[in-house]
């Protein structure tokens, strides 16, 4: 591929707004990641895998233009990053597909409608405490009323077409939700060996008020004092990898702002996906001189839950599960983060657990952030083979490291699976905490 002319500047992009030609020369078109894709391991094709998807961006770079055939392999992707563990060659692949498509957002035109409501959803709603209760108790009426029963089990829901099936991916509204606990201080059960902030997500505080409790109790025995600072907003993931790093910008500043790192021993997040993002502040403010060292900084301190745990170590005083658990790795934290020993290791050191490892446990479970919405079909065939995969470990309980995989393995666990639970690491160990009533 011949060199581009177009100029590198910071931030992943080129002067074109595309992924960097630095970047992409890394690739040596080896082949080595293809059999961790997953889009290539359903379909097969050189244009949906890593590879192939790297050599259309060349050619974007080098002039060809956007074409719907090039947008259509890019929102195929499920930047699931699993190419980035299996490359040799170091090819930041979640830099270059977050690049491709904040080129393509810039320049596809999208519909009036479309247009406010993307930017309704992500620039106002996700950020926004009193508009996520307000829906959030929307959707907690909707389901607490029977209502959502009724509609399910009449059927009725297949008339809406794309919309039943996003509905069967909506998540329970868990009430109480956990917003009214930001701001709060809980301490330390016993001595205060730590002392850590914990971000607790945006739409988290609705779906999984109960994880966000969970990990205030699990923190606090072992030792942290946990502070939930008020100021916090959602991380800008989705914003992010929709494209409108802006947006992903303007709440990295202020997460950043929200927190006293001096005060701090780390920084915790229980969604691998946050995490994921939360991590590359420093990269995303590469261009802000008035906050790339304080991003540094604050990404210095920021430790996924599991990560946390694992390196200071359970405290005891757990019982016995007597269960049987299999872990799926949330693709944020085996390849956005490169985690994949501490969730393990905690888990094989609960009492009562035995854990069994599932086959290619880090192959994507076609969440993906909005994926499985917005690209159902794909996200659909992935979950399948997951579940076949689980089939087979015959475990009891699935665990996963991120809100959206367990959304994703619930609607699995009851649609193709066993009815099996799932759980978050974090809940697990709550359990064994918790006394026998
Ligand atoms: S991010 Fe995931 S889906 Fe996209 S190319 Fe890499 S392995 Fe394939
Ligand atoms: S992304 Fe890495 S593993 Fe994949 S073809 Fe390029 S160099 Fe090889």
């Amino acid at each position: 591929m011949a060199a581009s002319s177009l100029i590198d500047i910071g931030g992943n992009t080129n002067e074109a707004g595309g992924p960097r030609q630095s970047d992409l020369d890394k690739c040596v078109h080896c082949g080595l990641c293809l059999n961790a894709c997953p889009t290539y391991r359903e379909l097969g094709v050189e244009m949906d895998s890593p590879r192939g998807r790297i050599y259309q961006m060349n050619q974007v770079a080098n002039g060809a233009p956007i074409s719907a055939d090039y947008i259509r392999h890019m929102e195929l992707c499920l930047a699931c990053r699993g190419c980035e563990t299996a490359c040799p060659s170091g090819v930041p692949y979640g830099h270059l597909i977050e690049a491709a498509r904040e080129q393509i957002e810039q320049q596809r035109k999208r519909s009036l409608p479309v247009r406010l409501f993307r930017s309704f959803l992500l620039r106002k709603l996700i950020p926004s405490r009193g508009l996520l209760t307000a829906a959030g108790m929307g959707l907690y009426l909707y389901q607490a009323s029977g209502f959502q029963r009724l509609l399910r089990a009449g059927g009725l829901l297949n008339l809406f077409g794309p919309l039943g099936s996003i509905e069967a991916l909506s998540p329970n509204a868990e009430f109480p939700f956990f917003f009214p606990k930001i701001g709060r201080t809980f301490p330390a059960d016993g001595e205060r060996k730590y002392r850590v902030a914990f971000l607790a997500g945006c739409i988290a505080n609705i779906a999984f008020a109960r994880l966000n409790e969970a990990t205030v109790r699990v923190l606090q025995k072992n030792g942290c004092e946990v502070v939930v600072p008020a100021d916090q907003s959602c991380c800008g993931a989705l914003a992010v990898h929709q494209g409108m790093k802006d947006e992903g910008r303007r709440l990295a500043r202020i997460n950043i702002d929200a927190v006293d790192l001096d005060e701090f021993d780390a920084v915790i997040t229980n969604a691998a996906g946050c995490g994921s993002t939360l991590k590359e502040y420093r990269h995303l403010l590469e261009q802000d001189a008035a906050y790339r060292d304080t991003a540094a900084a604050f990404v210095a301190k920021m430790r996924d839950i599991t990560e946390f745990l694992a390196a200071i170590g359970l405290r005891g005083g757990m019982r016995p599960l007597n269960v049987s658990v299999t872990y799926q790795d949330s693709c944020h934290l085996a390849h956005g983060q490169k985690i994949s020993a501490a969730p393990r290791k905690l888990l094989r050191s609960l009492p009562g657990v035995t854990f069994r490892e599932m086959p290619a446990a880090d192959v994507c479970c076609g969440s993906a952030g909005v994926y499985n919405l917005v690209e159902h079909e794909m996200a659909d065939q992935l979950l399948r083979h997951k579940m076949e995969s689980i089939a087979t470990t015959k475990a009891e309980v699935i665990v996963t490291a991120n809100p959206g995989c367990m959304l994703q393995l619930e609607a699995g666990a009851r649609l193709y699976g066993e009815g099996q639970r799932v759980l978050h690491v974090v809940q697990l160990i709550d359990e064994a905490y918790r006394p026998i009533v």
